[in-house]
């Protein structure tokens, strides 16, 4: 494996500060729109920072052991605060939030705050997950309210699976919960395959043949630099466009229209009418100029960007006081001022910046 770089603790960096802008009272019009002229319209929420899984690229064992200092209960946003949050986010223009972590279903009683932000309404909810406890809490996920849900599979092959998540999690049981959640109505589901080079990159036409026709999208990632713990090289990356060489030559695929403008994921369907795959090119092709996306992490830090070194802290403002107007000024001013495009300038330089780690800020 790849050097890894034991971090001290990201989370207990400075909190971000507003340059040169002062939080003036805005009234909520939902339409926010920041420095580079992008709205503010998804939400992602770290749940947890604490996964089950020690997924090599992500949560290495060798930093991610039984002494890894997560978060105590009392510093999580309780599921009060985060519906707080996700209603004055809303007023400012967020349409769509989706659940994270670490492994959000790690976080108990999970249906309970998806039900009190599908309360809130007119949101559109969704959940990543690592697949590991999805059979048992499909029903109870879609009951709740969760429209949609992802999952993310990084191999079909059971042996590397378990090499990957490196807990001899067996690839079954993601399957299983797969199935359970497109029986439960999360369908489609969106199946995430993290394609690092050498590590499974011979997994992209096993998991394409096994997806194709089955109702579900699999979409493959370029493995990202992300926080400091997984070693990561240009070198590891294999670009989307070889993803989509290698599937096409086998099962011709032809590009499909974005769903939306800022859709992450390019398109392309099986021309003999086996469904669609997408590529998310993070890395080659970077679509900072429509990221619409913001970030809070377990702790109730506000971040612009998943390459950000620093975050808003919310939590303190949600417990200074009940009023939420002081909250979305806050908001307002943060993302009036936001200026984040890290893709675009992604260079071998950038590679050693402080960044905070995905577990904690939400995939
Ligand atoms: N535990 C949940 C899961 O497994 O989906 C949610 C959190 S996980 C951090 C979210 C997603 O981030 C997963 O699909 C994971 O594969 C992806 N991810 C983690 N590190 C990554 C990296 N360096 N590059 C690209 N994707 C990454």
């Amino acid at each position: 494996m790849a050097k890894v770089v034991p971090i001290a603790d990201l989370r207990v960096t400075r909190d971000a500060t507003l340059v040169g802008a002062t939080v003036q009272e805005v009234t909520p019009t939902g339409l926010l729109a920041d420095n580079r002229g992008r709205a503010l319209r998804d939400l992602r929420i770290s749940v947890t920072d604490r996964c089950n899984f020690r997924c090599v690229y992500c949560m290495p064992k060798d930093v991610y052991g039984h002494d890894y200092p997560f978060l105590p209960h009392s510093q999580l946003l309780t599921f009060e605060e985060i519906a707080r949050l996700a209603r004055v986010f809303k007023a400012h223009g967020v349409e769509k939030i989706r659940l994270t972590g670490g492994e959000p279903l790690l976080r108990k009683n999970l249906e309970r705050l998806i039900a009190m932000l599908a309360d809130i309404g007119g949101l559109d909810l969704t959940l990543t997950t690592n697949g590991s406890a999805l059979s048992a809490n499909a029903r109870a996920l879609k009951a709740a309210g969760l429209n949609r849900i992802t999952v993310s599979l990084d191999a079909l092959d059971d042996s590397i699976f378990r090499a990957m998540n490196d807990v001899d999690f067996p690839v079954t049981k993601v399957l299983e919960g797969i199935d359970a959640a497109a029986e439960a109505g999360l369908s489609p589901v969106k199946v995430n395959m993290v394609v690092k080079r050498g590590m499974n990159d011979h997994q992209i036409l096993p998991m394409a043949r096994h997806f194709k026709g089955s109702g579900h999208i699999l979409r493959f990632i370029e493995y990202m630099d992300v926080g400091h713990t997984n070693g990561w090289r240009l070198d590891d990356v294999i670009p989307s466009e070889e993803v989509v060489r290698i599937i096409g030559r086998e099962m011709p695929l032809a590009p499909v229209d974005a769903n939306y403008t800022g859709e992450v994921a390019e398109r392309w369907r099986y021309t003999d009418g086996g469904g669609e795959i997408g590529v998310i090119s993070s890395v080659t092709q970077a679509f900072c100029s429509d990221c619409t996306r913001a970030r809070l992490s377990t702790d109730g830090k506000l971040y612009t960007c998943l390459f950000a070194t620093t975050g808003y802290d919310l939590r303190a403002l949600l417990r200074e006081s009940d009023e939420d107007a002081p909250i979305g000024n806050y908001l307002a001013a943060i993302w009036l001022q936001r200026a984040d495009r890290y893709s675009e300038i992604r260079s071998a330089n950038t590679v050693a910046l402080p960044k905070v780690e995905m577990s904690y800020i939400g995939g």
